[in-house]
């Protein structure tokens, strides 16, 4: 079941602040997908490969597909083929992979950098080092990445009420945004997505400068099960 009238309030909102909204339907069945997609959302964001390749191959082809979780290098192939943004890369080998394949596809895959910012072990990405380093790589093979997009960077905050340490988290994801901005995309204007922000804690997220938010329960419902 989704919620239309949260949806379309949300909707507003995001339209007025300039923030796209990815819709996240993991766990969810495709008819809920329909029904938000016949509202008129697009871009939907989904954590597992294999239930992604499956719902893609009987949703809308004109869906935006945002994978959000951690991917592994040998799980790329599956959706290169369609895949519109890919949110949490976290290694050089793994840009690396999503390249070639785009390529063998003939496309170019968009992709987000995702920095760790939550005080919780269990959350993957870079620190601010990785992320330079990465980078450092990245500009130096250029040549032989041009079937990657880096769009910007991605991140999650720790699961707190502590909201002036969430808020904290995600001011600090914004300036390290700025500071790669500055520094290795100056003059790229695609490099220009931040995102930051679920269900729990978007307001806060777009405050700090989130241009992205990634948002399930909210619109879906809670999910029964954690996958
Ligand atoms: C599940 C998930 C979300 C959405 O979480 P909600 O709290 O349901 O809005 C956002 N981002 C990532 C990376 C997720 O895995």
């Amino acid at each position: 079941m989704v919620n239309a009238e949260v949806w379309k309030a949300l909707r507003t909102e995001l339209d007025e602040k300039h923030v796209t909204l990815v819709a996240v339907s993991k766990t969810k069945p495709a008819s809920d997908i329909q029904e938000l997609y016949n509202l008129g959302q697009r871009q939907f964001g989904e954590n597992y490969v294999q239930e992604l390749v499956e719902k893609q191959a009987v949703l809308p082809a004109d869906i935006e597909w945002n994978y959000i979780g951690h991917l592994q290098s040998n799980k790329v192939k599956f959706i290169a083929p369609f895949v519109h943004l890919i949110h949490a890369v976290d290694s050089f080998k793994l840009l690396q992979e999503i390249n070639k394949q785009a390529a063998k596809n003939n496309r170019v895959i968009k992709v987000l950098l995702q920095m760790h910012i939550a005080d919780e072990e269990t959350k993957f990405g870079m620190d601010e080092n990785e992320l330079t380093t990465l980078l450092e790589y990245y500009t130096a093979q250029k040549d032989t990445l041009q079937h990657i997009q880096i769009c910007g960077l991605m991140g999650m905050a720790s699961f707190s009420d502590d909201t002036e340490k969430v808020r904290a988290e995600f001011a600090r994801l914004h300036n390290v945004f700025k500071f790669l901005k500055d520094s290795y995309f100056l003059y790229e204007s695609y490099f220009d997505t931040c995102s930051m922000g679920m269900s729990g804690d978007y307001a806060i997220a777009i405050e700090e400068g989130s241009t992205m938010v990634r948002i399930g329960s909210m619109l879906f419902g809670e999910r029964n099960y954690v996958k």
